[in-house]
């Protein structure tokens, strides 16, 4: 097992994972920028090094830098988290080159993912199902068009190099194409640095449902069921539940099996979560995100696993701890994601936290950096806590989360509980009746 854990990230992930170091015995360095020196994973990790500026081009994801880091501090090991360098195949090998091992997946596999046409391919040849689409990326106007045609309009352009929703075209009728296409090019090269796009059917009222993968690359390979992350806001989610209102246990049982199947085959190695599209009883897979997804606590609680350390223990050569059959799911969980932005109008709202109370008792987790007295920095995302709530069956859950909600108190900026605490008092959203649209009508209608 390893000693020592770079954590080469910051905020709420980089405590998360210094904290299951810290429940395995394992030290921890954190890395940071200047911006960052007083965030509390620098106060709680064992030594910390700064990496640069602010500019994350400069610190999170200078790549030299962490090397370096990881060399002076003498650790065995570098955890990702999300974001910044957690899915660039290149880190993972120069990581590997240097003489550490990198939490995740294997460079080639981070590479495969990361290119969705390619992706559609490998999981669409191991069993999984996809969206209706083009065969590979979209090399002209005219095979735009007739593309289009084939599929049947409304289609969605997408990047091959995208990411964070970004990046995408919906087309609904011929007259539509050039313009549409032309600028999903423009924009994927200028985000991704890749104008490859690829066309799908634009499916009009799908839930996002994604399955919790997890393989050792010794033949262990399991699912941790699926996770319903349809409330979204520029394609950018919002609030995450597990198991989904959706689903029956027939739908779940099928879905998770492919997902397990899939990575089995091509032999992925540590956490993954395949991404699906849920539209009238079918599963369309539309990526695979190879990495600790923001939302793996609501998978957590419903399972009582804790992801990170079984990130830690596979990286470091362990089989699985557990089979498909010791895996049970209990009762319902629910994260919110509390940023920190106005939450009417989503503008931005860096700067000190005046008075800080998070929610606690039975069931409640908050995973977050955030202290009376701290300074959000304006460089990096507003994700500034999770709140994440079980309960034995969804309504208890709900009325957990509702007075958590209300006990939460983050003064001094703005954020978006008032946002989530409207949400959770919402009769589709109690009925469970929604689709991926539905937050950015109830944005517009009611708030
Ligand atoms: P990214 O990698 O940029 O996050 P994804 O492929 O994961 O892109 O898609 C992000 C979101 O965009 C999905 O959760 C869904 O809301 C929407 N989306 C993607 N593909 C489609 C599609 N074919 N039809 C309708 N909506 C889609």
């Amino acid at each position: 097992m390893f000693k020592k854990v770079l954590i080469a990230n910051r905020g709420e992930i980089a405590l998360r994972i210094h904290r299951a170091c810290k429940e395995m015995g394992i030290s921890t360095v954190a890395v940071h920028s200047t911006a960052d020196a007083d965030a509390m994973h620098v106060r709680l990790a064992d030594e910390s090094v700064c990496l640069g500026p602010p500019d994350a081009k400069a610190s999170y994801l200078n790549i030299p830098a962490i090397v370096s880091a990881a060399t002076i501090t003498g650790a065995d090991a570098v955890h990702p988290g999300y974001g910044f360098l957690s899915e660039e195949a290149s880190f993972a090998s120069i990581l590997e080159v240097h003489g550490f091992t990198f939490i995740g997946p294997t460079a080639e596999h981070i590479s495969l993912m990361g290119d969705k046409v390619a992706a559609k391919q490998a999981v669409e040849e191991n069993g999984v199902p996809v969206v209706p689409g083009s065969a590979g990326a979209i090399e002209s106007t005219s095979e735009a068009r007739s593309t289009a045609q084939e599929i049947g309009y409304p289609v969605l352009i997408k990047a091959a190099g995208g990411g964070g929703g970004r990046g995408m075209q919906v087309v609904r009728s011929a007259d539509e194409v050039e313009a549409a296409y032309t600028m999903a090019r423009t924009e994927a090269k200028a985000s991704f640095q890749n104008d490859t796009v690829y066309m799908e059917k634009f499916l009009e009222r799908p839930r996002h449902i994604e399955v919790q993968v997890f393989a050792d690359g010794q033949g262990g390979a399991v699912h941790l069921g699926e996770r319903d992350c349809s409330l979204q806001r520029r394609h950018q989610k919002v609030l995450e539940e597990a198991r989904s209102p959706a689903l029956d246990d027939t739908q779940r049982d099928k879905i998770g099996k492919i997902a397990a199947d899939a990575v089995r085959r091509i032999g992925y190695v540590n956490a993954g979560t395949i991404e699906f599209l849920f539209e009238d009883g079918e599963f369309y897979f539309i990526e695979m995100n190879t990495r600790l997804q923001v939302e793996h606590p609501v998978t957590e609680m419903i399972t009582g696993i804790d992801m990170v350390r079984e990130q830690i223990r596979v990286a470091s050569g362990s089989p699985l701890s557990f089979t498909q059959e010791d895996i049970t799911f209990r009762g319902h969980a629910i994260e919110c994601r509390i940023t920190a932005e106005h939450p009417e109008t989503f503008v931005p709202s860096p700067g000190q936290v005046t008075n800080y109370h998070p929610p606690g008792g039975m069931s409640v987790r908050v995973d977050s950096g955030l202290y009376a007295g701290y300074s959000i920095p304006p460089y990096y995302d507003s994700l500034v806590a999770k709140l994440i709530v079980h309960g034995r069956d969804r309504s208890e859950c709900l009325m957990r989360l509702r007075r958590s909600l209300e006990e939460y108190v983050i003064a001094g900026i703005e954020t978006t509980i008032p946002l989530h605490a409207k949400i959770v008092e919402n009769s589709d959203f109690i009925n469970g009746d929604y689709d991926i649209h539905w937050l950015e009508r109830f944005v517009a209608e009611e708030i």
